[in-house]
């Protein structure tokens, strides 16, 4: 069977190189041709020897995931919807901002952590993706948005992975996929532009600050354990204290020099002065150089959960400003097309749900993106 591609940082290509009887060499000019120029047919490689690729034809390919819908709201956010077979879909983002093009990336087909406020979590878990399913959301997006806005530099330079899953619970595959992000040969992002979302998996943080530190965002949501165990229920096996302790040891090896806590904020829940003050105390406490960034609850009917009111969001974040830690509210971008934070839902079954609720909105064509040069 032909091996993806797209499934290798470059130690793996180079591996798999020499199980072909090649070089290791030959793999750095391949993983380029892959994912700095795009290429998925080994012919256009011109400076590979005809034996190399002929043997390429043979054993590899370079496939993508499958487009389902791909949706452009009127901010110039994309959402594209991938077919991942067996009836599972994941969706992948597309955020442009005047300085930085941010690609919000999935890591799962569903989420086995089932985070009340989170409709991935509500779906259940389905499977890990691969490494070459998580890298395809990349290598088309950047190679799609590079061909449609008609520019030969990169386009994307921020990764988050804030998708749908628990990029932890999912490691093995993740950590190829993040060493070919930070790759010179692949997309060459710093280590402060990629981001791993995480709710809290402690074993996984420890080993991602040995084997590959990246920006890292922890999903706090809450002061204490009760109301995080109710919240974010990997809480029972990793409470506030260890994750606090984990936080405190990846900063020892990560590029920056805070961890990005985010708080997604819910009405009568989470969001009291109280609550902002001991979530004040608790940093302290651990003392950990920590940003925050409250995010407005983007709702689902199932969740039984309401946004909070725009002045507790404000005097909230007014309390942990004023206790002096950075702290930013979450824009909410893609609204008009249900691309946000947690609205991602990804059930190929219900897709014609889904596109019924797109098509009253405002869905327009590939071609057209080529007009929103103003996106990078
Ligand atoms: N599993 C990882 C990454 C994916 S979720 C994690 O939990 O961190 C990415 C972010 O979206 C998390 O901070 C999560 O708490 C937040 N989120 C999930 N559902 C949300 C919703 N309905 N409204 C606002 N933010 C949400
Ligand atoms: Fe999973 Fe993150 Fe959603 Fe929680 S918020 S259910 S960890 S994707």
């Amino acid at each position: 069977m032909a091996v993806n591609l797209l499934d290798f940082d470059l130690e793996g290509l180079a591996a798999f190189c020499e199980s072909l009887g090649e070089k290791k060499f030959r793999a750095t000019q391949l993983f380029r041709w892959v994912h700095q120029k795009g290429a998925n047919q080994f012919d256009d490689m011109s400076d590979l020897a005809r034996s190399l690729r002929d043997k390429l034809k043979g054993n590899a390919e370079i496939t993508a995931l499958p487009v389902i819908t791909q949706h452009i709201s009127t901010d110039g956010t994309i959402k594209w919807l991938f077919d991942v077979g067996g009836g599972d879909a994941v969706e992948t983002v597309f955020i442009p901002e005047s300085d930085r093009g941010t690609l919000c990336i999935s890591s799962q087909a569903g989420c086995a952590v089932g985070c009340r406020f989170c409709s991935t979590g509500h779906q259940g878990f389905s499977r890990n993706l691969k490494t070459w399913e998580i890298l395809a959301q990349l290598w088309f997006a950047e190679h799609f948005l590079r061909k449609h806005l008609g520019v030969q530099e990169r386009v994307i330079s921020n990764v988050v992975m804030m998708g749908m899953g628990e990029p932890l619970q999912n490691y093995a595959a993740l950590v190829p996929a993040l060493r070919a992000m930070l790759d010179d040969h692949g997309y060459g992002l710093s280590r402060r532009r990629v981001t791993v979302s995480t709710s809290g998996v402690v074993p996984m943080m420890d080993r991602l600050k040995d084997d590959c530190p990246v920006a890292l965002a922890v999903s706090l949501h809450a002061p204490t354990d009760i109301l995080r165990d109710n919240l974010v229920p990997l809480n029972k096996k990793y409470p506030l204290v260890e994750l606090l302790s984990a936080c405190k040891r990846y900063l020892e090896r990560a590029p920056r020099d805070f961890i990005t806590f985010e708080y997604c904020m819910l009405d009568g829940v989470n969001d009291s002065p109280e609550q902002a003050r001991a979530l004040l105390a608790l940093v302290r406490e651990a003392d950990i150089p920590c940003k925050f960034n409250l995010i407005p609850f983007n709702p689902f009917p199932a969740s039984g959960l309401l946004r909070s009111k725009n002045n507790m969001v404000q005097e909230f974040a007014r309390i942990l400003l004023d206790g002096g830690l950075v702290t930013t509210i979450r824009k909410t971008r893609g609204d008009d097309i249900d691309a946000a934070c947690g609205q991602l839902a990804g059930d190929v079954k219900d897709r014609t749900n889904v596109s019924g609720r797109i098509s009253k909105q405002r869905t327009i064509m590939l071609q057209q993106i080529s007009e929103q040069k103003s996106i990078n």
